[in-house]
């Protein structure tokens, strides 16, 4: 770390692809900027996810209102969404705001102000990544996701007709099995339909783009420390902490700590109802006559299969939890079989599975706004299940109010003074 910069313009807390778009975008506006994480950058869910730059997704992921869902969900039985029973009680608060906002009228609300955020995601990433070797890691293929019978294929046409002729969300449906094996050549004909979102682009490696990231970042004199952030402190005008060796300060610091944020807003004194959604991967090979190149879901048992440099990644729908339970990837484990059902999948490459926290908000919006009641301290978090879509993005709006010019977009429904 140089001392000739400290103090920073400003610091960013946390390096997954929210905290590494905020300072890439504030250093190359000509802000002195230090990262700080407590390992290495891109190592928290921004490693291991689906990997999917998510056009279509402007309505932000609801819960499912149904009583069957609720009912299998207690009872351990729904491999889609999975609860600790224990952690329930402290859960109550998130789970009466998320169901509130997710009836079809509140749901939709939010979409408009989410919609926002979506739409300017694949430009953001153009923006961000000119200049790195990011390209080569982003497929413009779109994805797809399938549906195991006529009731929920129908309801998720409305659906996707719904954001099709109110937001342009290019959309259209696989309904016999030649389509969708046109689609996905070695799938087995267990779908009723599928709806195929074209605008959504698949990263192959999610962990390699974030490095680009942060490279372009360093080139710039971009500067990273590690740290504790919890050990933020305030002095005068200036915020401050001990990082590997020296003081680190700035004049604004952005927390960016995904799951993480809550603990240090309040300190704060601002208290944010997070839901945290677990979610696992594991790699299996590819099978050499029947590759999966395609990204789909299975919407019934909550997994997504994706090809990724590592191999085909599935990954799990959410399972909620205490913030330091150990992982319990019962749902991987079930749903594997019914993976290997549906496609060809090689050996399974890594025993233990990889686990990520989703920070989502009850509202299903993210926080991106001052913190109430503090001059020059940031919130950028609460991306839920599209941190990786709105990574970039939230690093242009990030670096729009620290330097205090016009965000492109209203802010207000954003905003972190809805939780105080
Ligand atoms: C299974 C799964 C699949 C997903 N698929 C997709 C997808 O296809 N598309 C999509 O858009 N999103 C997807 N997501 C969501 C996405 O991964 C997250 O929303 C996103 O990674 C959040 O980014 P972040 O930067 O906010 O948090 P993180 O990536 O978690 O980064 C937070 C950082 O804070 C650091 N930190 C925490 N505490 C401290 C501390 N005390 N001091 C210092 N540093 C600290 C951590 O080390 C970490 O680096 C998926 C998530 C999961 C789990």
């Amino acid at each position: 770390m140089s001392a000739k910069t400290n103090p920073y313009d400003v610091m960013v807390l946390g390096a997954g692809i929210v905290g590494v778009s905020s300072a890439l975008e504030l250093q190359s506006r000509g802000i002195a900027t230090i990262l700080v994480d407590q390992q290495s950058p891109g190592l928290g869910a921004s490693f291991g996810n689906s990997g999917v730059i998510q056009r279509e997704a402007v309505m932000p992921y609801a819960m499912p209102r149904d009583f069957k869902t609720l009912f299998t969900t207690l009872m351990g039985q729904n491999t889609a969404a999975r609860l600790h029973l224990t952690a329930l009680p402290g859960l109550l608060p998130f789970f009466a705001r998320y169901w509130w906002y997710s009836s079809q009228e509140n749901h939709r609300k939010q979409a408009t102000s989410y919609a926002t955020l979506i739409e300017r995601c694949v430009d953001a990433y153009e923006h961000q990544i000119s200049g790195t070797g990011a390209k080569q890691y982003l497929k413009p293929q779109g994805i797809l996701a399938g549906f195991r019978d006529d009731k929920s294929f129908r309801a998720a046409k409305d659906e996707a007709e719904y954001a099709a002729s109110h937001f342009g969300i290019k959309t259209s449906y696989l309904e016999n099995e030649t389509a969708i094996q046109q689609a996905i050549p070695h799938i087995k004909n267990i779908f009723s339909g599928m709806v195929r979102y074209h605008d959504s682009i698949t990263v192959s490696d999610p962990h390699a783009l974030l490095t680009e990231l942060f490279k372009k970042f360093k080139i710039l004199g971009g500067e990273f420390a590690k740290a504790n952030a919890f050990a933020l402190a305030r002095a005068g005008e200036t915020y401050s902490l001990i990082g590997d060796s020296d003081l680190v300060t700035a004049k604004h610091a952005v927390i960016a700590l995904g799951a993480h944020a809550p603990e240090l807003t309040r300190k704060f004194g601002l208290k944010i109802p997070m839901g945290i959604k677990r979610g696992y991967h594991v790699h299996f090979e590819q099978d050499p006559q029947a590759p999966l190149e395609a990204t789909f879901a299975d919407e019934k048992y909550g997994f997504v299969l994706t090809p990724k440099a590592e191999g085909i990644r599935l990954t799990t729908g959410a399972e909620f939890a205490g913030l330091l339970a150990a992982p319990t990837p019962k749902q991987l484990e079930q749903v594997i079989p019914i993976a290997q059902k549906l496609h060809p999948l090689g050996a399974r490459i890594e025993k233990t599975p990889w686990m990520g926290l989703r920070p989502c908000m009850p509202d299903m919006l993210p926080i991106i706004s001052n913190m109430p009641g503090h001059d020059n301290l940031w919130c950028a978090f609460g991306h839920g299940h599209q941190g990786l879509t709105l990574g970039p993005i939230t690093g242009v709006l990030i670096a729009d109010l620290v330097m205090g010019q016009q965000p492109s977009i209203d802010l207000a429904p954003f905003a972190a003074s809805r939780f105080s």
